[in-house]
């Protein structure tokens, strides 16, 4: 298993070459975007965030939002490092984290969660391959950090 130093510097390492993987199809919208992904999946939606580490450690006063996320998901499981369903988890808890931040917050003006919905589907059609590009960024950042812990098949798998 590597180190979280390791971890990082890997993903650091790889953003930019799977953002010119991406740049003969979408040119530098694809590249920005594949680059952004990975390296928002490897640093800060990292599959260590089940444990205290570097990538929970980055989120700064926010970082206690992902304990109950801790509490939920065990260390190296299923749910945090098993391939697509560790990544879509982190981002439908991040999307419940968006939907409760803007209901307490509806007194101080924030926006309604109808506006956050509306704003993700405007995104969504009219950047489609950028918002591919971006998830499949994170989702590559992901395999490479199954890959450095040594555990590319999910938990069931695992010898
Ligand atoms: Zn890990």
């Amino acid at each position: 298993m590597a180190s979280g130093s390791n971890h990082d510097r890997f993903t650091s390492w790889c953003a930019l070459p799977f953002g010119l993987l991406c740049w003969p199809l979408l040119g530098w919208g694809g590249l920005l975007a594949g680059s952004f992904g990975f390296l928002v999946g490897g640093l800060w939606l990292s599959p260590d965030l089940d444990t205290r580490s570097k990538p929970s450690r980055r989120w700064g006063p926010l970082a206690p939002l992902w304990a109950p996320y801790r509490k939920l998901v065990r260390h190296r499981g299923l749910l945090s490092h098993g391939p697509l369903l560790g990544s879509g988890l982190r981002l439908v808890y991040l999307g419940l984290l968006l939907l409760g931040f803007s209901l307490l917050l509806q007194p101080l003006g924030a926006p309604r969660p109808t506006a956050l919905w509306q704003w993700g589907t405007s995104l969504w059609q009219q950047q489609q391959p950028l918002v591919l590009t971006a998830l499949a960024g994170l989702e590559a950042s992901a395999w490479l950090h199954l890959l450095q812990d040594g555990d590319p098949l999910p938990p069931p798998l695992r010898r």
